[in-house]
C-alpha cells in the first residue's frame, strides 16, 4: 500500500470561513469596506493595542512600517539572517542598509550582545523578530534600543497570540508586523497586519497602503454629495497599493474568531513531537516551555545534533521526500542568498550559520494526523540512524 504524503503545511480553512468570504461576494463591497474595519478592530482588541492596519501581506507591513517611522537611505537597520528574507528586503525597498546580527543558539532569536556589537552612528532601527513564534529577548533587547536611541520594528509574523509577562509579541516596539500566508497560524490567502500605539502612524500607514490617501472610502460606494468634495483622486504623498481585500478581511474575521483553538491544536500537536522524538540523542528539539512566556507554534524545527553535517541534513530530508514527508530548510541564511552577494562578507554570523546547517521543518499544521505524527517520527528515525 502507497501511503498518501503528508505536506510540510495546509491551510485550515472550514465551511464558517467560506461562508463569511462568499457572503462579502453578494454585496457591493469588495475593498476598503466594512470588514476591513471589523478585522482592523478584532485584531487590535486580540493583541491589545489600540490601532491596527491591514495591508496586502506582511511584507508590505514592514515596508510601510519602516517608511512611515522615517528610515531612508542612510540609515543601518539591524536584523537577524536567520530569518525570512522579507525582513532585510524591506530595508533595502526604503533604500536603507540592512545590517546582520546573529542569534542565540538556543531561542534562536536576536542576540543582544551581538545587536550591540553591530551598532555604529548610521544605525537607526532594529527588526526584533519572534522566530518560529518564540518570543525573542525583548526586555534586553528594549532597553539596548533606549540607550542607543533605536527605533523598534516587531516581526511578529510567525508569533500571533505569543506573550512575554502575560503581553502580546508585536505590541512591544514602535510598530508590530502579523502576516496571514496560508502557512501562518490564520490566513487570509495573502495579508498582513500592522499595529502601533501611534494614531498619527497609523493613520499614515494607512494613507500609504492606499496610493497616498487620506480618505479611505471606497470609490465603489461614492454616492453624488453637493456637501462633500471629492478627493478620491487627492494624493498626499506617494503611496502603494497594499490594500487587503474584503474577502480576505472576512477570511482573517472568521479565522481569528477560531484562534484560541487553532493554537490550542497547534501546541498538542508541538507535544506530541516532542513526547515521540525526546528520546533520541540525535535531536535537539525546540523548547515547549518556557517561563514567562507563552509560544505560538509556528513550526516545529528540530536540529540534528553536532556531528551531523549540513551534507547528512540534505541527504535526511530526501530520504524523508522520498518516504512521502515534506520538510522545510528553516532557515538558510540571508547573508549567504544570491541576492545577499553584497553583504556575504560584511558579518561575521557562526551561530546562524551553524543552525542553519542542521535544521529541518517537519510537517505542521492544524489537521495532521497523530498517525501522520507518528509516521513522521518514525521516518525521521530510520533515517538519521547509522545505516549497518
Ligand atoms: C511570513 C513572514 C513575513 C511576511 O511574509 P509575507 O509572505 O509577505 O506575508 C515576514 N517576516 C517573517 C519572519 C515571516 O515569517
Amino acid at each position: 500500500m502507497i501511503e498518501p504524503n503528508i505536506p510540510l503545511s495546509q491551510p485550515d480553512v472550514t465551511d464558517a470561513d467560506i461562508d463569511a468570504v462568499v457572503s462579502v461576494l453578494r454585496t457591493p463591497r469588495l475593498s476598503l469596506g466594512p470588514k476591513q474595519a471589523e478585522f482592523e478592530e478584532a485584531l487590535a482588541a486580540y493583541a491589545g493595542v489600540p490601532h491596527a492596519v491591514a495591508v496586502s501581506s506582511g511584507t508590505a507591513g514592514l515596508h510601510l512600517a519602516l517608511l512611515a517611522l522615517g528610515i531612508a537611505p542612510g540609515h543601518e537597520v539591524i536584523v537577524p539572517s536567520f530569518t525570512f528574507i522579507a525582513v532585510a528586503n524591506a530595508v533595502r525597498y526604503v533604500g536603507a542598509q540592512p545590517v546582520f546580527a546573529d542569534i542565540d543558539p538556543e531561542t534562536l532569536n536576536l542576540n543582544p550582545a551581538s545587536v550591540e556589537a553591530a551598532i555604529t552612528p548610521r544605525t537607526r532601527a532594529l527588526i526584533v523578530v519572534h522566530t518560529f513564534g518564540r518570543p525573542a529577548d525583548v526586555p534586553a533587547l528594549l532597553d539596548l534600543a533606549r540607550r542607543h536611541n533605536l527605533l523598534v520594528i516587531e516581526d511578529a509574523c510567525e508569533a500571533i497570540g505569543a506573550e512575554i509577562a502575560g503581553r502580546r509579541a508585536g505590541t512591544f516596539g514602535d510598530a508590530g508586523i502579523f502576516a496571514f500566508y496560508p502557512n501562518k497560524q490564520i490566513t487570509t490567502g495573502e495579508g498582513g497586519m500592522v499595529v502601533t500605539q501611534d494614531a498619527a502612524l497609523a493613520r499614515r500607514i494607512a494613507a500609504l497602503r492606499n496610493h497616498g490617501r487620506y480618505d479611505c472610502r471606497a470609490e465603489s460606494v461614492r454616492t453624488p454629495s453637493p456637501e462633500t468634495s471629492d478627493n478620491w483622486l487627492e494624493h498626499a504623498e506617494l503611496g502603494f497599493n497594499y490594500r487587503l481585500s474584503e474577502m480576505q478581511c472576512a477570511l482573517g474575521l472568521a479565522q481569528l474568531s477560531r484562534i484560541d483553538s487553532i493554537l490550542a491544536r497547534r501546541e498538542s500537536i508541538a507535544r506530541r513531537y516532542w513526547d515521540r522524538l525526546r528520546q533520541n540523542p540525535d535531536l535537539r528539539l525546540p523548547a515547549t516551555d518556557i517561563p514567562n512566556q507563552r509560544l505560538s507554534w509556528f513550526v516545529f524545527v528540530i536540529r540534528l545534533g553536532p556531528s551531523f553535517t549540513q551534507a547528512d541534513r540534505d541527504r535526511a530530508r530526501r530520504e524523508l521526500a522520498a518516504a512521502g514527508i515534506a520538510t522545510g530548510r528553516y532557515f538558510a541564511p540571508i547573508h549567504l542568498q544570491p541576492a545577499y552577494a553584497a553583504w556575504r562578507n560584511t558579518a561575521d554570523l557562526p551561530v546562524t550559520e551553524s543552525v542553519t546547517a542542521r535544521t529541518m521543518a517537519l510537517p505542521f499544521f492544524n489537521r495532521i494526523a497523530d498517525e501522520q505524527i507518528d509516521r513522521v517520527c518514525a521516518a525521521l528515525e530510520r533515517v538519521l540512524s547509522p545505516k549497518t
